[in-house]
């Protein structure tokens, strides 16, 4: 019986993830043609540092597109069906393909699974250990007495894992980000996520740092949560609540 190892891999993106996104905000505020931008990009002539500095006064803004013209393809194994349920909910700027329990059949009484670490820490990861065992065993009776495998898989538990590939795009990705990396999201989706920005990091650390919880600088700036979850959480050392922030008056809006 196969406990599974978490992985994440970037499989594929673009050459220069950065370059992509600041011609884009450039075109939009620039007499030159992007062309002309990214050929200056390309000689020097227009440093990193420029373009962060840049990206960090745009990134936040509701200027959104720029950030969708890059798209990271992600192989992704070891996800529990609980998780992936909630992953595969994100569907804007995002395109999953996950491994199918119709027409995959898992040999042997054996099926991969996750062990949340829950289980372990309170000592009772053998009761755990031995239901698997007998989903599996029952799996494979199910299959050996001729029940087709997209029936026999309703005895697999939800902490059977699956392979996923995935393509999302930048804003897609920050804006998961805001939710899944938060601590209130729970652990095993935080988890992918995280490896998720360490693998753009990898290719493009330029980019890492603005891949953060909703509350990040870059972000929101705030907790947005109740004041309770803001309070458990070990972030509110850094980030203030939004209780915290003070209102602005209303602007008187102009007659022009
Ligand atoms: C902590 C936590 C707890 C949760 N608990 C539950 C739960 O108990 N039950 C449950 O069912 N779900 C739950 N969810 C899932 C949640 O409601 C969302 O379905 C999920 O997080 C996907 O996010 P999204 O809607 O932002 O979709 P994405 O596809 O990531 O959307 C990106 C953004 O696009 C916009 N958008 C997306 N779809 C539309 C649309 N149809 N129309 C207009 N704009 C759109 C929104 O601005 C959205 O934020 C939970 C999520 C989190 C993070």
């Amino acid at each position: 019986m196969a406990e599974v190892v978490p992985d994440v891999k970037l499989l594929d993106y673009p050459h220069d993830p950065l370059a992509v996104i600041y011609v884009a905000y450039r075109t939009c505020y620039s007499a030159l043609p992007p062309q002309e931008i990214r050929r200056r990009i390309d000689e020097g002539k227009i440093s990193r540092e420029k373009m962060i500095e840049f990206l960090e006064r745009w990134l936040p803004t509701g200027h959104g597109s720029p950030k969708q013209q890059v798209n990271f393809t992600f192989g992704l194994s070891g996800m529990s069906r609980i998780t992936s349920h909630q992953f595969v909910r994100h569907h804007v700027g995002i395109v999953f393909d996950q491994q199918s329990q119709r027409y995959v059949e898992f040999k042997g009484a054996d099926f991969p699974y996750v062990v949340p670490p829950t289980w372990v820490k309170a000592g009772m990861v053998d009761k755990y250990v031995a239901l698997m065992s007998q989903a599996a065993r029952l799996y494979q009776e199910a299959l050996d007495a001729g029940i087709p495998g997209e029936d026999a898989r309703y005895v697999l538990p939800h902490s059977a894992a699956t392979n996923i590939q995935f393509t999302v795009n930048f804003e897609e990705l920050l804006h998961i980000a805001d939710q899944r990396l938060c601590t209130r999201a729970q652990w095993e989706i935080r988890h992918f996520w995280a490896k998720t920005r360490a693998e753009v990091g990898r290719v493009c650390p330029e980019l890492k740092k603005f891949i953060q919880p909703k509350c990040g600088e870059f972000r929101l700036g705030y907790c947005d949560e109740t004041l309770a979850d803001y309070q458990h959480c070990p972030l509110s050392r850094v980030r203030p609540h939004k209780s915290m922030i003070p209102t602005r008056p209303t602007p008187i809006p102009s007659s022009d």
